[in-house]
């Protein structure tokens, strides 16, 4: 052969190659950082979020530590957390912010030089139960010289200077406020002055921040995936403590999925007020978003040995493709919490939900149209301002209409500042509205009975949360639905997933057997 030919076949063998090489590298590349289109990956490897993204996996591969310093040598904080699931999450980005600046977690308020309550406003009790607490915090003070006590979150946000009235409270700090908080110590220690911040933020996500895990079991975590909200049901006060809504960079949401998985947790939960509202825009790229259901599948690749969780939906905005994405895959657990509050129009009018009883029933439709066995719990409020018996009706005729799985059931509290105070006379009388709420719950207990009576004989995969509560001889572990599961400990570890027999029910478990 002459040798121009066999320099030109060499040539093309060799480009073919660099092709073939640089097509397995672009695929092992989206498979890593879970990016799917061409485009989106040019983008990954350009933009800010992803590189941060890249730097976080050193963290996943090293297997950094994400449980509290349990360090003596260290000062210690003590944190109390109220309220929501968000909450919860918001304590652990508190803490991993205290613990870069020397602190140490302890669960012996008698030790802390620094004491939190990371606080509720949603309900007027929520609240109260706080005010009993901070005198309490009054004799650790006595007790102690220096000790710092501060009140964060929501009820921060609301009565900001007021809670520095009694002279305990030293710290003041709103759900924005966190990554302030070592400076603001540090501001108290050296002028002996209480600090207060309750800026709100139109983009503070703490995406970058990795959360110190403060559940017990250490196999299922909370991921907030937006903060805020801009929704305005007219009862509610958490669009004024929490802010706007805004919606957390998916590659940090995917990076924390993965470094909680790399740690042994086999669940997250995402979290937001509204998550079918998250919707992400790059700032370099317009075209370059994700919505909710996007995210989902992003972290549902994470593995298929991880379970993913979400809460809240909201009745007007989940989407068909929320629900199509949760049945495409199996590690997406079919449980959806869609919250209807009431069951009347008139009364969704007025809260300014923005939907109605029939919207509500058609999503319910689809939902199990596309997913048979999907479990669906609600929250309901009894008693909102002008509530008819008629009303009243209407929510118990909805509820046994939809036959929840389960429901978080509440009287409506007058909440200073929202519309609905600001509107609308608080006039059901606090024993009509009490006999409402029993009645509800009556109804509700009998259908969760019912509810868990269909899963009879059923054969269901449970995830290992640890011993039973009433019978520690015994396991418990939720299965894909959110139903409780009791069953016999073969010797499983917390974490594992075990096939069970549903066997026999009370209004509250399962109780199965191994399979
Ligand atoms: N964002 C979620 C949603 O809209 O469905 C719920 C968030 S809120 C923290 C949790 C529940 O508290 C609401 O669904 C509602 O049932 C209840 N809630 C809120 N404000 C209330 C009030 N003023 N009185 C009684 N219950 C209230
Ligand atoms: Fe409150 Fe409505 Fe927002 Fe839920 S959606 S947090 S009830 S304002």
């Amino acid at each position: 052969m002459p040798a121009n030919i066999l320099a030109t076949n060499r040539i093309s063998l060799f480009l073919i190659f660099l092709y073939l090489s640089l097509l397995l590298l672009r695929r092992q590349h989206q498979r890593k950082y879970n990016i799917f289109s061409f485009k989106s990956y040019i983008f990954a490897l350009q933009n800010e979020s992803a590189r941060k993204y890249v730097l976080h996996r050193k963290r996943v591969e090293m297997k950094l530590g994400i449980r509290p310093i349990l360090d003596a040598g260290r000062p210690k904080v003590y944190i109390e957390t109220y309220g929501c699931q968000m909450n919860v999450n918001d304590s652990e980005v508190i803490l991993s912010i205290l613990q870069d600046e020397g602190y140490a977690l302890t669960e012996n308020i008698e030790e802390a030089s620094i004491i939190l309550a990371n606080t509720c406003s949603i309900r007027d009790n929520a609240e109260q139960r706080i005010w009993g607490r901070i005198e309490q915090f009054r004799l650790q003070k006595r007790k102690r010289d220096g000790v710092i006590i501060g009140i964060m979150g929501c009820m921060a946000e609301r009565l900001k200077d007021k809670l520095l009235e009694g002279k305990v409270v030293d710290l003041v700090a709103g759900p924005d406020s966190y990554r302030n908080l070592p400076e603001m110590i540090r501001e108290i220690k050296a002028k002996q002055e209480p600090q207060m911040h309750v800026q709100l933020s139109k983009d503070e996500t703490y995406a970058e921040i990795s959360p110190v895990r403060l559940d017990k079991n250490g196999i299922s975590a909370f991921i907030s995936i937006m903060r805020g909200c801009n929704n305005c049901c007219s009862y509610c006060v958490v669009p004024y403590t929490r802010g706007p809504e805004r919606s957390r960079d998916p590659f940090s949401i995917v990076r924390e999925a993965e470094e909680v998985y790399a740690n042994g947790y086999k669940e997250v939960n995402l979290l937001g007020q509204n998550v079918d509202k998250y919707f992400w825009k790059d700032l370099e790229d317009a075209d370059h978003t994700v919505n909710f259901a996007q995210l989902l599948e992003m972290v549902a690749k994470v593995d298929p040995g991880m379970r993913v969780r979400f809460s809240t939906s909201y009745p007007s905005d989940i989407s068909d493709e929320v629900i199509e994405t949760m049945a495409r895959y199996d590690n997406i657990c079919k449980h959806i919490h869609l919250p209807v509050q009431s069951g009347s129009d008139h009364m969704l009018e007025k809260m300014r939900r923005k939907y109605n009883r029939e919207w509500y029933l058609n999503r319910v439709d689809k939902i199990r149209e596309v997913i048979p066995d999907c479990g669906i719990t609600t929250d309901v409020i009894a008693g909102f301002c002008g509530e008819t018996e008629q009303d009243h009706k209407d929510t118990l005729s909805l509820m046994e209409q939809v036959g929840y799985d389960s429901a978080f059931m509440f009287a409506y509290s007058n909440r200073p500042g929202t519309l609905a105070s600001r509107k609308y006379e608080d006039d059901i009388p606090y024993e009509v509205k009490t006999a409402r709420l029993n009645e509800i719950i009556a109804l509700q207990n009998r259908m969760s009975l019912k509810s868990n009576e269909r899963e009879l004989g059923k054969i269901v995969e449970v995830l290992v949360e640890g011993p039973s509560k009433r019978n520690p001889e015994q396991l418990c572990g939720r299965a894909s639905n959110n139903k409780m599961c009791v069953f016999p400990n073969g010797g499983h570890k917390v974490g594992d997933y075990v096939m069970v027999k549903v066997e026999s029910c009370t209004s509250a478990t399962l109780i199965c057997s191994l399979v």
